[in-house]
């Protein structure tokens, strides 16, 4: 029998997602004991130690279901980003509010725009409800082109992805042109503004994608617990938008979609801004750090206004950095071989995977 001939050709035609290799895998895999993971922007310095305390209070409450409707979480998020409870929708990482986007609104002969390379999910999502994946090429700078982006809409544009800080490159959009933007975008869009990697962002005019929830109804601001607060494990992201279109997208969700210990999670987390502030201040200076050392080994690195710097480190250097217990992320699966994306890690983490690139080119970690 062929199984595939009765699954939807477009599902038949995914490419699966591609995630980060384990460190367990990797252990297993080449016996090497003490692995380092850079690869999937996790934030290396463990989940907020609140975090922690809430779930193991809440551990044997574990029987019953979660509640549905977050609203513990709900009511503080709401209240810390100044928008009614009703606006916001929470998902299994903000990887499922992707989803439900796609299940809301995309079906055969959609549209939907988005930069590439960037974040994966976007064209599988689309893919996925049998809807056109419309990939814009990012600018030479490996910035969003948006003068490009904004003649690839057309009446059949369903949803724009926009992703800032852009994943796997790391440049965010500013103010100006993200205003500019979404200004012009037709009202019957809707815009998703991807802020995984909110939190990171340094640069002087920081766009505010928050603002046009207010002032665009088609806007869905996309935030994740996954990144600077160290939950990636818990599986718990947001959208933020007006209440209408929370609601259209409320109707895709099931039930139960959040976790109860991820929701508890994510309150505690919320809460404790001093391990925030530490998790960023690590990010800064291990950024700096390792700009400093990749470009005196004669690497390009992109500039980052996220967790991860996109380098270009020639051919064969991920599976180098493998063999040596260091796990980054091949790029070979967006269009560019001769590059990897680096997480920043701690201090020793990122001294592991400079000591490891200078071996591999044959310098002995002199
Ligand atoms: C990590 C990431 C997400 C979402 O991660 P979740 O764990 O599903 O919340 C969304 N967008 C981008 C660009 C990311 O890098």
């Amino acid at each position: 029998m062929d199984l595939t001939r009765l699954a939807k050709a477009h599902i038949a035609a995914l490419t699966p997602y591609e995630p980060g290799k384990p460190i367990d895998e990797l252990e297993r895999e080449l016996g090497i004991p003490e692995a380092v993971k850079l690869a999937s922007n996790e934030n290396p310095l463990g989940p907020s130690p609140r975090a922690v305390a809430a779930m193991r209070d809440a551990l044997n409450g574990v029987h019953r279901y979660p509640d549905g409707k977050s609203y513990h979480l709900r009511s503080a998020l709401a209240s810390r980003l100044g928008v009614a409870p009703e606006q916001l929708v929470f998902g299994s990482g903000s990887d499922e509010i992707l989803e439900l986007l796609a299940k809301t609104f995309l079906g055969e002969g959609d549209e939907v725009v988005f930069p590439w390379p960037s974040f994966a999910m976007y064209p599988i999502v689309t893919q996925g409800m049998g809807a056109t994946p419309v990939a814009v090429p990012l600018d030479a700078a490996f910035e969003h082109d948006l003068e490009a982006m904004a003649k690839a809409v057309t009446p059949r544009t369903r949803l724009v992805m926009l992703c800032t800080p852009n994943n796997p490159t790391g440049a965010s959009i500013g103010a100006a042109a993200l205003d500019a933007f979404l200004d012009a975008l037709p009202d019957d869009v809707i815009a998703v503004v991807d802020e995984a990697y909110f939190e990171y962002v340094q640069r002087p005019d920081r766009a505010d994608a928050l603002a046009w929830v207010a002032r665009r109804p088609g806007t869905m601001v996309l935030r994740t617990f996954s990144k600077a607060y160290g939950l990636a494990g818990q599986r718990i992201g947001y959208g933020v938008a007006d209440a209408e279109l929370v609601g259209l997208v409320e109707r895709a969700r099931h039930p139960f979609n959040v976790n109860l210990l991820g929701e508890v999670a994510a309150l505690a987390a919320l809460d404790d801004t001093e391990h925030l502030e530490r998790s960023v201040r690590c990010n800064t200076e291990g950024m700096a750090w390792l700009r400093r050392e990749l470009g005196a080994l004669g690497m390009e690195v992109a500039p980052s206004d996220a967790n991860f710097v996109l380098v270009k480190s020639g051919e064969g250097v991920f599976q180098g950095l493998l063999e040596r217990g260091v796990i980054v992320r091949p790029m070979a699966g967006f269009g560019l071989p001769d590059y990897i994306r680096i997480t920043v890690g701690t201090e020793s983490e990122n001294r592991r995977l400079v000591d490891a690139l200078r071996e591999l080119r044959g310098d002995g970690g002199a």
